[in-house]
């Protein structure tokens, strides 16, 4: 699958920490994490989407940059897509700093971005514990390319942050342990309310209900000492 977007959101003030920035849709995931609300994003066949082609979006985005000088580009999950790199420096030679959201599954990628100094921000999603990553991501995961991303974004010099969309049933108080034994000493790491809005691939997961405030700070609360900074996010 070449690399599309599926929709670009013009401004946002949320997506990239202490930046306004544009955010870019990539279509296409090669993970099925049962409540993603992304389904036209991860199963395009099923709502073919309008495109944007990379060349469009870089027209788009350098027509605004008076005004944006920021991009963040999620998915889906952009690393699946050989072209990004090419497409990020499309956009560094704009003067657009660029911010990427990814799954992890992709190392060798990450390892190229960080190379040629393509990245200015690091999203990582921590789906899970290492033992629990097939259930949270719906495939076979090969657990050390997560590993071996985690480590990577741990040891750039990038600014980044760790996050998990926590769910009731995939994650608990013993998740979150584990998590934080895991990324123990990593600089930050976000928790965000799963919401069933929009409607979830997995249909099951549409009439659940998500934590509860008191829920989620208990569970913030385990994994706050492995952090050197750790917050939950609310607006997802
Ligand atoms: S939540 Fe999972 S399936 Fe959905 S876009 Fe992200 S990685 Fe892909």
């Amino acid at each position: 699958m070449s690399l599309t977007f599926g929709q670009i959101q013009k401004t946002s003030l949320i997506d990239y920490p202490g930046e306004v920035a544009s955010t870019l849709f990539t279509v296409g995931c090669n993970f099925r994490c049962p409540f993603c609300y992304n389904r036209s994003l991860v199963l395009p066949e099923e709502y073919p989407p309008q495109r944007i082609t990379p060349e469009q979006a870089i027209l788009e985005l350098s027509k605004r940059k008076k005004y944006v000088q920021a991009a963040v580009i999620t998915g889906g999950e952009p690393t699946i897509h050989e072209e990004l790199p090419w497409f990020i420096e499309s956009l560094k030679k704009e003067g657009i700093k660029v911010k990427l959201d990814t799954n992890g599954s992709n190392p060798k990628m990450l390892t190229e971005l960080f190379s040629k100094k393509l990245l200015d921000y690091v999203a990582m999603d921590i789906k899970s514990s290492l033992d629990s990553y097939d259930e949270a991501t719906g495939v076979q995961i090969d657990i050390a390319q997560i590993k071996e991303s985690a480590q990577l974004i741990q040891s750039s010099a990038v600014p980044y942050e760790f996050r998990t969309t926590v769910v009731p049933g995939l994650h608990n108080l013993d998740t979150m342990e584990r998590i934080g034994k895991w990324l123990n000493g990593a600089n930050k790491y976000i928790l965000q309310p799963f919401t069933a809005e929009g409607g979830t691939l997995d249909r099951t997961y549409s009439g659940k209900a998500p934590f509860r405030p008191q829920e989620l700070t208990a569970l913030l609360n385990v994994v706050k000492p492995y952090f050197k900074e750790a917050t939950i996010r609310e607006y997802y």
